[in-house]
């Protein structure tokens, strides 16, 4: 209550704007995500690594708008690139040259997964028209999906207690026959898939590391497993790489050698524009082919001219130099957190459900398998490189701890998600890290 008092205090205007947006948007939202008690914070501009609300505090943006502002804030080359387009005209109901550039670049990064790519309006989309695909390409009508899966807003998956897909209000999925597996869990998932007729399976969907569902890499072996059981029983393996496509510069897949059939991006690729791509083989992807193929993929913004010029201004910013720094940064980040945390939060609480279990991704490796022990620590930090998230263990006290954690570090100028998750952008330096484990530190030793 404090904490919510000193923050309606200092935040006046975003207070005011919320307030009036909820006579026209339900709960004053249109992105569920951005909703945090007691309001959230509006924002007025944003340049490099910062943001600046309507009340007038800058903050140090470790949010990165959820994986997609990869370039900072304003980026000048990508405003170049866009005005440079918008110079020419924008909706030609008709092709451009920027579509053509940017699955030139696409395809020339993310090969093998994607030698054919189609560009949509969000990665919601790219994984519809991905799921789409392996159906028609299988015949088949079952998807295996993973508890806290990810996939866009008509794609978002948690189990209830029997294992089965959650109807919960928050939850508006696509009408599809899911099959649910237990991330990162060999064992459960073939359990599940023992009750699944193999010739029903069209295809695995899976995030390489969780994202939304708190930066849980996935372990090689389960990887593995899903890479292996797809091809043995002709389903099609699908990585949606929308976030973890940044974590090097061919994508997470790449990175840990394991090849999918297909790969949906969005997000950063867009250059921070509206986005969405999926992709895979030439022979799956053949059938778009409009000459011969037997799909259509309709869409009036594919091939906005706005998000494909962005897209190719954005790819070439971020080289495997560009990558490869900043996720190093991340890896730094995470293991100067820990050790804040380390230092402060010597106690274990007794684990309450599996989900606890899986939180290690330690440098190169990535191998995050689940700690055997019946309790979990306080306070840690997961991820891979650039994307990271901060938890709590599940207790009665974890809303307000996870509450206490995001007003604490909004006090001291740092932006994140309410829910612990940060993606860092490539104008974050080091002091902008010092900050933040600054702040971290002053959140530890105090609760
Ligand atoms: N897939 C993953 C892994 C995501 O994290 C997201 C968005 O957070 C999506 C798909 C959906 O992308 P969009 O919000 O552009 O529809």
């Amino acid at each position: 209550a404090e904490a919510h008092a000193a923050y309606n205090a200092r935040n006046s205007s975003s207070l005011q704007a919320y307030l009036s947006s909820c006579k026209f948007l339900p709960g004053g939202n249109t992105r569920t995500v951005l909703h945090a008690l007691p309001f959230p914070l509006t924002f007025a501009s944003g340049s490099g690594c910062t943001l600046t609300s309507i009340d007038g505090d800058t903050y140090i943006d470790f949010l990165g708008e959820y994986t997609a502002g990869i370039y900072g804030h304003n980026n000048p080359t990508i405003r170049a690139a866009i005005n440079e387009a918008l110079d020419k005209g924008w909706s030609f109901g008709g092709n451009n040259m920027y579509e053509k550039e940017l699955a030139r670049l696409v395809c020339e990064r993310f090969r093998p997964a994607i030698e054919l790519v189609r560009f949509t309006n969000s990665g919601t989309e790219a994984n519809m028209m991905a799921v789409a695909a392996a159906l028609a390409w299988t015949g088949r009508k079952k998807i295996l999906v993973f508890d806290k899966g990810y996939h866009g807003a008509t794609l978002s998956f948690r189990s209830t207690p029997s294992g089965h897909v959650e109807e919960t209000k928050k939850d508006v999925n696509l009408p599809h026959e899911w099959v649910m597996g237990t991330y990162n869990d060999v064992e459960k998932t073939e359990e599940v898939l023992s009750t699944t007729p193999p010739e029903s399976l069209a295809a695995i969907l899976v995030e390489p590391m969780l994202g939304s569902g708190g930066a849980i890499a996935g372990s090689l072996p389960f990887l593995r497993f899903l890479r292996s059981y797809a091809s043995s029983h002709g389903a099609l393996l699908i990585f949606d790489e929308v976030m973890t496509s940044r974590l090097s510069h061919r994508g997470l897949g790449y990175k840990i050698g394991i090849h999918p059939d297909m790969m949906t991006l969005g997000k950063w690729v867009g250059g921070g524009m509206s986005f969405g791509a999926f992709g895979g083989r030439r022979d799956i992807m053949g059938m778009f082919d409009p000459r011969n193929g037997s799909l259509a993929h309709a869409g009036t913004f594919n091939n906005n001219v706005v998000s494909m010029a962005a897209g190719c201004a954005g790819c070439k910013i971020l080289d495997e130099e560009t990558t490869d720094r900043l996720n190093d940064l991340g890896e730094r980040m995470k293991q100067m957190v820990q050790d804040v945390i380390d230092k402060h939060v010597d106690s274990e609480v007794p684990r309450t459900n599996g989900h606890d279990s899986t939180h290690l991704s330690n440098g190169e490796e990535i191998t995050t398998q689940p700690q055997h022990s019946d309790t979990v620590p306080k306070m840690w930090i997961s991820g891979i490189g650039s994307i990271l998230a901060i938890h709590f263990a599940s207790s009665s006290m974890q809303p307000t701890l996870q509450s206490l954690y995001y007003h604490h570090m909004l006090t001291e100028g740092i932006y994140l998600a309410e829910r612990g998750f940060m993606a860092l952008n490539i104008e974050t330096n080091l002091e902008h890290v010092q900050a933040f484990v600054a702040a971290t530190g002053q959140f530890v030793e105090k609760y």
